[in-house]
């Protein structure tokens, strides 16, 4: 009968539960080993698409087996106890989600923030806290939003500085060591100084960057540095100057290189890199030429998939996929040079060995300064190694990207929440998180979903 469940099928899945568990950690051992092997095969060696492609279909069966595995623990979880669980319900208040998770968890006296609060069903520990501090932005972009822009939130509806600070020290508290900044526009908040200071400020905390799209860095670039700045993603989707003025409806490409050069002489190599989103006939003929950009300057280009938002246009016949912006970067078939508006010829390029927890495939140029990287969150997605939680800039706790649940940590400080309440909530949402792509599977999935928040509102 449905909704009903014998103590012989609890026994079985109970016993299927824990040999999943241990099945899914070896399926995640093996697959970080084999990544590091497909890595260090590269390293040291020029592309060679051939042991790319005898690698992948092992990751794609494991990949696949793990994700079978994983439904199962989802199946599983909504029916181990008849107690209400904070964990499946969306978008519930902070007061349902914390008296839930009190009763869930036993909780009766106050507890302190620790590594737990950010440790979700999937062993996955969140170091990587995303704050949005606007939803203004000063460009118009065509695929972002209309021309006289979106009902923005009310001012008082936004974080404040010291709101900000709260939240970072209980986030550092449970192990968070990376900030960014996103928005809208980072650098339309005038207190942006004083919140990077105070991130910075925390002992704990390695590395606070923003994401701005670079109109108005060169000028800010001095304080925010000397604010405790480490480092900044610079959004930039064409090098061409007519084509900027029509996707931006608004002028100031060459404002944005400038601040890129700024950026490289204030910021260490490494910490600087430009965000390319890839779209087939939009910018899939300027590829080489951003590679280009990483010849004398250390900065990192980085392409990006297109991922499907609420509502930005998405589609699979404009999607261009990491193995395809490859092939275009290193081979010309018949002399073929579409993937340079400057004739640039295809790159031989080697394989870098990438961070623990990267979400970028990095490559190299022989004698370029900077490094060539990709994420590819649609079609090799890194979240079995997710370490991120995002606050959009009206403080809703949103443990995934693609994920449509959250929570508002603003109503809960506002409205008298202590820390160890915070911290029971975020815990409490962490449970919820899905293994990949916020449970869709893939970015049809995504988009049929089509129930999140458009990119500009979550930052990123
Ligand atoms: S899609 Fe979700 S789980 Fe995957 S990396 Fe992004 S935030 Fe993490």
């Amino acid at each position: 009968m449905r909704g009903s469940i014998s103590i012989s099928r609890v026994s079985f899945l109970a016993k299927k539960i824990v040999k999943t568990t241990r099945n899914q950690r070896q399926f995640s051992s093996v697959a970080v080993q084999r990544n590091n092997e497909v890595h260090s095969s590269f390293e040291n060696d020029p592309i060679d698409i051939t042991k790319v492609s005898v690698a992948r279909p092992r990751l794609e069966q494991l990949r696949e087996k793990l994700k079978s595995t994983t439904d199962s623990l989802d199946s599983y979880s909504t029916k181990q106890t008849s107690k209400p669980n904070p964990l499946k319900t969306s978008n519930l208040s902070w007061k349902q989600v914390l008296n839930s998770a009190k009763e869930y968890y036993g909780v009766e006296e106050d507890i302190q923030p620790n590594q737990d609060m950010l440790t979700d069903t999937f062993q996955r520990t969140h170091s990587y806290l995303r704050i949005s501090l606007g939803e203004r932005c000063n460009l118009r972009c065509l695929y972002c939003m209309p021309p006289e822009g979106v009902p923005l939130q009310p001012k008082d509806s936004l974080l404040n500085a010291a709101e900000i600070d709260r939240l970072t020290s209980l986030f550092t508290a449970g192990g968070v060591d990376k900030v960014r900044l996103t928005g809208g526009e980072p650098l339309l908040r005038k207190d942006l100084p004083e919140i990077i200071s105070s991130i910075a400020s925390r002992p704990t905390i390695n590395s606070v960057g923003i994401t701005t799209n670079g109109i108005t860095l060169s000028r800010h670039l001095p304080t925010l540095v000397e604010a405790g700045m480490t480092h900044a993603n610079i959004s930039l989707d064409t090098l061409v100057d007519s084509k900027f003025t029509e996707i931006t409806r608004r002028k100031g490409l060459s404002k944005v290189l400038k601040a890129i050069e700024d950026a490289c002489e204030m910021l260490p190599k490494g910490n600087v890199k430009i965000n390319c989103v890839v779209m087939k006939g939009f910018n899939d003929d300027e590829l080489r030429d951003f590679v280009q950009l990483s010849k004398d300057l250390p900065v990192d280009v980085r392409f990006i998939e297109w991922m499907p938002f609420n509502d930005n246009g998405w589609n699979k016949d404009r999607f261009l996929s990491y193995q395809d912006m490859m092939t275009r970067l290193t081979y010309d078939e018949d002399g073929n040079v579409s993937s340079s508006r400057n004739g640039l010829g295809p790159f031989e390029l080697k394989r870098l060995v990438d961070g623990a927890n990267d979400t970028t495939k990095w490559w190299h140029v022989d004698g370029y300064a900077g490094r060539l990287g990709f994420i590819t969150s649609m079609t090799q997605n890194f979240c079995g190694t997710c370490n991120r939680v995002r606050l959009t800039a009206d403080g809703q706790l949103k443990v995934c990207l693609f994920g449509s649940a959250e929570v508002s940590l603003r109503d809960a400080m506002r409205e008298g929440a202590s820390d160890s309440d915070l911290s029971l909530i975020v815990r409490a949402a962490l449970q919820k998180k899905k293994f990949a792509l916020g449970g869709h599977g893939n970015a049809e999935g995504i988009k049929k979903a089509n129930n999140n928040r458009p990119m500009t509102l979550i930052g990123g």
